[in-house]
């Protein structure tokens, strides 16, 4: 099996890799300023999308821009989250050099997609196809790609449940054929939107994110005793707390943990239309329950007759994009505010330098419509990742001792490829642009 990496090879961002020349696997784009692409943009017969995520799917529409029509392959949530982000980035980006499609080829993406779930093997480009849940955001899967001779697991993005609190007794093989009938939440600490990745199908070679290969996270359930406890006592002195939160994931997990802790909460920004997407599949969450009640209890935010002014005085949580305070409605709410030291903006994921959360959580200001303000509000940082952590992935990989293991999507590609050769894994970390035969 030949692997060609055309981006997310020891970066994140852009992940694209081509199998045998006519299978690809992602095809992302990494937000920057300006944004960046794939390093080539192949001709594949046909494509399998992992999950919905910029940095894997955003540039997919591109591929649609010449005559050829190759079916794109991924499960019904990740294909929906696509078109958002699709739509999104014309909006943005639309007719200059930072948007790689158009319109039309939008269009035409729904003229070729296949959609999937998990544990249904498929056809694509000659190339038997298995998508496993891999517990990252709603859709999100491990791919198994088994050309008849080798059989490739690329993870994807992925995250476990924490296991040590709760009985341990999960089977090895995986014994989940999806997110239905899992557990509940309250069974292991994990992310309650969905149950973590499980299955570990038999592969002759693994291809392994590694975004946290040098970071433990803290316990998801003491994350979020911590982040209640905080928000509850801001209520409680009266105070309003801006809740910065990706649009995928990451705002419906916390509109989940409000309703299990009877926060009010408001939720507004992209996230409100990831939401009411959500709520068609059902089944790629965790506890369709907990998420039909979750949905019930948040209000969504209109924006109409200046009500983000009014919400400001309400004694709750808001739940808003941007997650890292470029843009969006966070930016209406955070100069009302940001004078009063009763209030508080609690960041709940990774904020990427030179973004003005990281600033705000660095320097006290951010700069917000161009002007730098003071911020006397109580300014918190949450890690709700939805990330496997060091522990994590070498858990997964202790499935794999015998496999060889190419580590992408990280920053520290080689360097822990080189720790896992120390383990006695045969590892490596393919470079942009680099083809390996494995
Ligand atoms: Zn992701």
């Amino acid at each position: 099996m030949k692997l060609r990496f055309l981006g997310g090879a020891r970066e994140v961002g852009r992940s694209a890799i081509l199998v045998n020349d006519a299978l690809l696997l992602d095809f992302g784009m990494l937000t920057a300023n300006p944004p960046q692409f794939p390093v080539e943009t192949p001709a594949p017969e046909a494509v399998v999308v992992s999950h919905g995520h910029l940095d894997h799917v955003g540039t997919v529409p591109a591929l649609l821009s010449g005559d050829a029509r190759p079916p794109i392959h991924w499960t019904p949530p990740t294909y929906e989250l696509t078109m958002t982000l699709a739509r999104d980035t014309l909006k943005l980006h639309g007719g200059s050099f930072h948007c790689p499609f158009t319109e039309t080829d939008l269009r035409r993406v729904t003229q070729v997609s296949e959609t999937h779930g998990y544990r249904e093997s498929f056809e694509a480009a000659g190339h038997e196809i298995t998508f496993y849940n891999a517990g990252h955001i709603p859709g999100s899967a491990h791919v198994l790609v088994d050309d008849g001779e080798t059989r490739l697991l690329y993870t994807g993005d992925f995250h476990l449940d924490d296991l040590s609190g709760a009985d341990g007794n999960v089977s090895r093989d995986g014994d989940v054929s999806s997110n239905r009938g899992e557990a509940p939440a309250q069974a292991v600490s994990g992310q309650r939107l969905v149950a973590g990745s499980r299955a570990r199908p038999d592969a002759d070679v693994v291809l392994c994110e590694s975004t946290y290969s040098d970071v433990e996270h803290e316990d998801r359930s003491a994350v979020e005793e911590r982040f209640v406890e905080s928000v509850e006592t801001t209520l409680w002195e009266g105070g309003t707390v801006v809740v910065p939160a990706f649009a995928i994931g990451r705002t419906q997990e916390l509109m989940l943990v409000c309703e299990a802790h009877d926060i009010p909460c408001y939720v507004d920004g992209m996230g409100k239309e990831v939401t009411q997407m959500l709520r068609q599949h059902p089944g790629f969450v965790r506890d369709s329950e907990a998420f039909r009640r979750a949905v019930s209890h948040a209000r969504f935010v209109t924006g109409r007759d200046g009500q983000r002014k009014r919400i400001i005085d309400q004694r709750a949580a808001i739940i808003t994009t941007s997650g890292m305070l470029s843009g969006g409605p966070a930016m209406t709410y955070i100069p009302e505010i940001r004078r009063n030291p009763t209030n508080k903006i609690a960041m709940t994921g990774y904020q990427v330098e030179g973004t003005p959360g990281r600033d705000l959580l660095e320097t006290g200001r951010a700069e917000i419509d161009g002007r730098v303000m003071p911020v006397s509000a109580q300014v918190e940082q949450y890690d709700f990742s939805a990330h496997a952590d060091r522990n994590g992935v070498l858990e997964f990989l202790e499935s794999y001792r015998e496999s060889p293991v190419l580590v992408n999507h990280g920053d520290r590609c080689a360097a822990f490829a080189e720790e896992l050769r120390g383990e006695g894994v045969d590892s490596s970390a393919p470079e942009l642009g680099e083809t390996v035969t494995v």
